[in-house]
C-alpha cells in the first residue's frame, strides 16, 4: 500500500490539486474531500485546491464545491476520497488531471488510481485524511477539524457502529482539541425535520420483521412525496428500523424516479455486502448499497438477507 509519505510527496509537486469525491454525497465524503482541501490549503496557501461535484442541497451547510473549469484539470493533481469504485466518483472529469491518487476506507475491490491508500479498517475517509495529516506533521485548521470530525460521527453514527475502533476514537479526540462548537455540530447531525420524523412514523408503522430480525420498507415515489422528502433526504431515516431492539438487518427500497430502487442495507452484527455485491452494488460489512430493478427483486433481496440470519 502506498505510504502516506508518498501521498505528501505529490502534494509538494503539484501546484494545482482537484479533489473528488463519491455521488450522493454523506457527511464524510465531504468531510474526507473537503477537510483534505482546507488542510492543503492551510500548509501550502499558496496552491490552488478545489473541490469538485455536485453541491448537494441537504448538505451545503457542511460545506460547499467549488467552479471547477475543464482548463483547471492542465497538469493538475486529482484525488479521489471515499470512493470506491469509478462508476461512483462525482464528476467525470477526475481522469483529465496528470496524476490520480484514490484515498479510501471501504473494500478495495476496484483498484483505480496511479497510487492508493486504502485502509477498511478506518471507520471512515475523514478518519484516514486525519491519520494522514498527524503522520506527516501537517497543521490541521479548525475548519479542517470540523470538517474531519463532522465525517467521523457521520460514518460512525456518533460513535455507535461497529467500524467505530480506539483509533477512530484517537483521532476524535485529537479534532476536539481544535476550536468549533462541537455540541451545536453533533446537535445538527443529530436532528431532523417535522416531515422526516414523520416518515418515521411511516417507517415504525410499516416495517415489515421476519422472527429472525430481517426487516424491509419499501417508500415508493408515492410516500415520498407524501412526506415531502426527496431519495437524498432518506439517509436521515437509514438507521431508524435498527433503532427496534428485534431488528437485526433490514433494506431499504427507495423507489427512484425512473422506476428502478435505490437499496440501502444495513445490519448490527452480520455481514450483508455480499447481498449488495449481487444486486449491482457494494459498500461495507455492515453498510452496504445495491440496486433493485423490480419489486420481485425486492423481494429477493429481502429473502436474501433472512436466509444470512438463518
Ligand atoms: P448508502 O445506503 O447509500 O448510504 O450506502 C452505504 C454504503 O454502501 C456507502 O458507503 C457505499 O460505499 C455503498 N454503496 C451504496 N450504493 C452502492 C453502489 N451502487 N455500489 C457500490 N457501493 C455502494
Amino acid at each position: 500500500m502506498t505510504a502516506f509519505q508518498d501521498i505528501l510527496e505529490k502534494i509538494k509537486h503539484y501546484d494545482s490539486i482537484i479533489i473528488h469525491r463519491h455521488m450522493k454525497p454523506d457527511p464524510d465524503a465531504l468531510g474526507s474531500q473537503v477537510g483534505l482541501k482546507e488542510i492543503i490549503k492551510y500548509n501550502f496557501p499558496d496552491k490552488t485546491v478545489k473541490a469538485a461535484g455536485f453541491n448537494e442541497p441537504t448538505l451545503t451547510w457542511i460545506a460547499e464545491m467549488d467552479d471547477v473549469q475543464d482548463e483547471d484539470y492542465k497538469g493538475a493533481l486529482v484525488i479521489v476520497t471515499d470512493t470506491a469504485n469509478t462508476p461512483r466518483i462525482d464528476d467525470k472529469r477526475y481522469t483529465k488531471g496528470d496524476f490520480l491518487i484514490k484515498i479510501d476506507h471501504h473494500p478495495n475491490d476496484d483498484v483505480y488510481g496511479d497510487i492508493h491508500y486504502v485502509d477498511t479498517s478506518a471507520s471512515s475517509a475523514s478518519e484516514i485524511i486525519t491519520d494522514f495529516a498527524l503522520k506527516t506533521g501537517l497543521n490541521l485548521s479548525n475548519t479542517a477539524a470540523k470538517l474531519l470530525y463532522n465525517g467521523i460521527i457521520g460514518d460512525t453514527g456518533h460513535f455507535l457502529y461497529p467500524a467505530t475502533t480506539s483509533k477512530t476514537l484517537a483521532i476524535a479526540s485529537k479534532l476536539r482539541t481544535y476550536n468549533f462548537d462541537f455540541a451545536a455540530m453533533s446537535r445538527r447531525m443529530d436532528s431532523f425535520s417535522i416531515k422526516i420524523a414523520k416518515l418515521q412514523a411511516y417507517i415504525f408503522n410499516n416495517l415489515k420483521i421476519d422472527e429472525k430480525g430481517a426487516a424491509c420498507i419499501l417508500l415508493t415515489q408515492d410516500i415520498l412525496k407524501k412526506f415531502d422528502v426527496t431519495d437524498a433526504e432518506t439517509a436521515a431515516i437509514v438507521g431508524t428500523p435498527g433503532k427496534i431492539d428485534s431488528v437485526q438487518a433490514w433494506a431499504i427500497f427507495v423507489e427512484q424516479a425512473d422506476g428502478h430502487y435505490r437499496v440501502r442495507l444495513r445490519s448490527k452484527s452480520t455481514i450483508i455486502n455480499e447481498v449488495a455485491k449481487r444486486h449491482k452494488g457494494g459498500g461495507h460489512p455492515f453498510a452496504s448499497g445495491a440496486n433493485s430493478y423490480s419489486l420481485k427483486e425486492n423481494e429477493e433481496i429481502y429473502q436474501e438477507l433472512k436466509e444470512l440470519l438463518t
